[in-house]
């Protein structure tokens, strides 16, 4: 163990199995550790750094606007904000824009907002349907909302209002529904939960079942959102629109910063009823309006979906090729590879060792989220891993 790694273990709470590698310095796909080794990032920040590590154009937003304001707090009004706020609305099917710090955070937020909704418009209706499997943040009360019971037993009794539905099924849903419901939440891709794809009409079955109800659909794009599974925005794919969107992840590159979008008839918050110190930020603004302005000039969403599918026919080349891995799944450059029996950790470090790194999703399974910048030449060098990695694997 490295010096640095023996200090972790003294200062750091020990929340996470961390890979025994200290990272000091990134570019594009690739990152170096404290020795010089360098490896191919086909973990990105879990599926943040959309534009690869220390993209020019991030760097440069940043510099400027840290030499220029740094904070203020949401009392005053700051360009950077509006930039983005404008940027996020003028590209999307939603009207208004809050800005927070985290993928938790702007997912409750989208929740709060609907709790309002239901007081104001559905006779104090408060109840939220989230799907089973799902992933919405490690707040309490994100906690409550997602689908695992592995996540919420450790922090029993959690907070009430969530009804949990099979995902990919909306009779589940129409199920669950009741007088107390305000609006369904959903990912357009489940990501924690296993990569797990829904049906093309999925989303928007359960867009009809809302409307019908007359309640609100929230869409968890923290993790899909921003060009991730090929579209600006994952709802895109789907031809659907929801009332409300949680984003964070890979708005800013690598900078900390999430938020929450709604259409004019939802964006029910009346000043005072919600807030945040650090949301908003000029730096964290500034960081995301270049990435989000590069991502849409420069058409990323094109590159997703063009590399995405030349991984996963890599992906199912390798199923062909090896009897152990039974599933390959995926949507743009969110993809994941599953395995007969628990050997994901045992591969994930065998990948290390050749210099590619990838995320243990679940005992069985990987997960592949490179930038979206990746290019064809370094999903082949990854796939090219994999299989020397697989071949050295016996079952
Ligand atoms: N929602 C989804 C769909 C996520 O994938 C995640 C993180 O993985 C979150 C919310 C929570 O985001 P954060 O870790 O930034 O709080």
């Amino acid at each position: 163990m490295s010096k640095w790694q023996e200090l972790d273990r003294k200062y750091m709470m020990h929340t996470i199995d961390r890979v025994p590698v200290t990272l000091v310095r990134g570019e594009g796909a690739r990152v170096w550790d404290d020795e010089g080794r360098v490896y191919l990032d086909f973990v990105a920040g879990i599926a943040v750094n959309s534009l690869g590590h220390c993209h020019p154009v991030v760097v440069e937003a940043l510099t400027e606007q840290a030499r220029t304001l740094i904070q203020v707090s949401g009392w005053f009004h700051t360009i950077p904000q509006i930039r983005l706020a404008q940027l996020l609305v003028e590209n999307s099917c939603l009207d208004r824009t809050f800005f927070c710090n985290s993928g938790a955070e702007a997912t409750e937020g989208a929740v709060k907002l609907a709790r309002r909704y239901g007081h104001l418009k559905l006779k104090g209706a408060y109840e939220v349907i989230t799907a089973r499997n799902s992933f919405h943040g490690r707040t309490l009360l994100m906690t409550a909302a997602t689908g695992q019971d592995k996540l919420q037993k450790p922090y029993l009794p959690l907070p009430p209002g969530f009804k949990h539905a099979d995902y990919n099924n909306v009779d589940a849903i129409r199920a669950a529904t009741t007088d107390m419901t305000c609006a369904v939440m959903l990912e357009p891709v489940q990501g924690e939960g296993g990569v797990n794809v829904p049906d093309d009409d999925y989303l928007a079955g359960v867009r009809a079942w809302c409307d019908e109800k007359g309640i609100l659909l929230i869409l968890d794009e923290v993790q899909t959102g921003i060009g991730r599974i090929g579209s600006l925005f994952g709802y895109q794919e789907y031809g659907i629109e929801p009332d409300i969107m949680s984003l964070a992840k890979g708005l800013g590159s690598g900078i900390p910063i999430g938020a929450f979008l709604a259409k004019e008839e939802a964006a029910v918050f009346a000043p005072g009823e919600h807030g945040s110190t650090f949301g908003g930020n000029p730096v964290t603004c500034a960081a995301a309006a270049a990435t989000v302005g590069f991502i849409i000039e420069n058409d990323i969403p094109a590159n997703v979906r063009k590399v995405g599918r030349h991984l996963l026919d890599g992906l199912n080349g390798l199923r062909r090729k090896y009897s152990f891995v039974t599933d390959v799944r995926g949507r743009g450059l969110l993809t994941a590879i599953e395995f007969e029996t628990d050997i994901a950790r045992t591969a994930a470090t065998a990948c290390l060792e050749r210099g590619l790194l990838v995320n243990l999703l679940k005992p069985n399974a990987l997960r592949l989220i490179p930038p979206l910048t990746i290019g064809m030449e370094e999903v082949d060098e990854a796939l090219e891993i994999l299989d020397r990695v697989l071949a050295g694997i016996t079952t």
